[in-house]
């Protein structure tokens, strides 16, 4: 019995070894560089060589000023280590928190409001750290926003399937569970969107989704990695029925991850139809290779439009007026004054926005 399971054994590694040797002495199928120094170039590996390289991609489109709009680094010190990457590949801001509608995302928030305070022209800063059965969400997320948090996220607002999500200990029900319509009455009077995670996207939790979006017109909400096992005739569903919804398109997704069943091509005429409404993410690679891929991810978007202006929205304005319009909050104010008054200068606080309230009181080169 044993000497039969080893000659299987030995015909089966066999006969995988034979198909690795067919397949890799085929240099067109398979592109397999070895370098000692992992790049963007090796990272995402071209297929024809009359495809741009991601390296070139990135050259094309520095100056779209590219925004990375749901980052997780913020668990644990990762952000620390890509500020570099960050800077070599052109993402200009990063929507950063850390763990997801669990206690530990209470320390995780500290560490993003901690980032952003060291680096606000890169940093935007959003919260999970809430329990949404609890009516003390609502004071979390009131203090938060107050201080100068620019939206919540990532809110686990219901997951079945997700490895990680879906064992979350304050994960919803479903995307009108506990308080989060008083929480989207929050949002909508701070202008701060909301970052949902919905899994699977589809069924009892998308009605509920679409419930949320018609009684609460004034809050934005964000559905996170919308095209991950997820059509783009959904997405067009959503989009064209809720006009307060905005598409996170997790870009390393489709191009990356073997269990998206989509191209990029596929979601292109959604785009072209809601130039407005789509904003690119690397979900910092979650199940993909790295996040540096996933920042490769984002540039073939941008290349697959075809369109400069589109490429513009879609990178970095949509999200970005969604960031600008929160006005400065009473709290950050009060700040204001307060550092006014100890350093001698005097600030125009008429019309002041959040972001100018941030650069105020945390930038290096201003007021200091
Ligand atoms: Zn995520």
């Amino acid at each position: 019995m044993k000497k039969h399971l080893l000659l299987i054994a030995i015909m089966v590694t066999g006969s995988i070894m034979l198909g690795i040797w067919l397949f890799s002495s085929n240099p067109e199928k398979n592109f397999n560089p070895i370098k000692a120094e992992p790049t963007l170039s090796t990272l995402v590996p071209v297929e024809k060589s009359t495809e741009k390289t991601i390296l070139e991609l990135v050259e094309q489109y520095r100056d779209l000023k590219l925004i990375d709009s749901h980052n997780h680094d913020a668990s644990g010190s990762k952000y620390l280590s890509m500020q570099e990457v960050w800077k070599r590949d052109f993402v200009n801001q990063v929507v950063l928190f850390g763990d997801v509608s669990e206690p530990s995302a209470i320390m995780t928030d500290q560490t993003s409001w901690e980032a952003y305070q060291a680096n606000p022209e890169v940093i935007i800063p959003y919260f999970s750290g809430f329990d949404m059965h609890d009516k003390s969400s609502l004071d979390v997320v009131r203090t938060n926003l107050e201080k100068g948090y620019f939206g919540l996220g990532e809110i686990a607002a219901a997951s079945l399937y997700s490895p990680v999500v879906s064992k979350v200990v304050w994960k919803g029900k479903d995307p009108m569970d506990g308080y989060l319509p008083d929480i989207y009455d929050i949002c909508a009077k701070y202008k701060a969107p909301i970052l949902l995670h919905i899994d699977p996207p589809n069924g009892m939790v998308m009605e509920k989704l679409e419930e949320a979006l018609d009684k609460h017109p004034n809050t934005n909400i964000i559905f996170g990695h919308a095209n991950a096992f997820n059509s783009p005739e959904n997405i067009k569903y959503l989009l064209e029925k809720h006009p307060n919804l905005y598409a996170d398109f997790f870009a390393g997704f489709t191009t990356l991850n073997p269990a998206s069943s989509n191209k990029l091509e596929d979601f292109i005429p959604v785009m072209k139809q809601f130039p407005d409404r789509f904003m690119l993410s690397t979900d910092s690679g979650y199940g993909v290779e790295s996040e540096e891929a996933a920042i490769g991810a984002m540039y073939q978007v941008l290349d697959k439009l075809g369109d400069p202006a589109l490429a513009q929205k879609i990178a970095h304005n949509n999200l970005d007026s969604i960031i600008r319009n929160q006005p400065a909050t009473e709290t950050q104010i009060e700040e204001i004054r307060q550092k006014a008054k100890e350093t001698g200068s005097s600030y125009d606080l008429s019309h002041l926005s959040k972001v100018e309230a941030g650069k105020i009181l945390w930038s290096k080169r201003v007021g200091s």
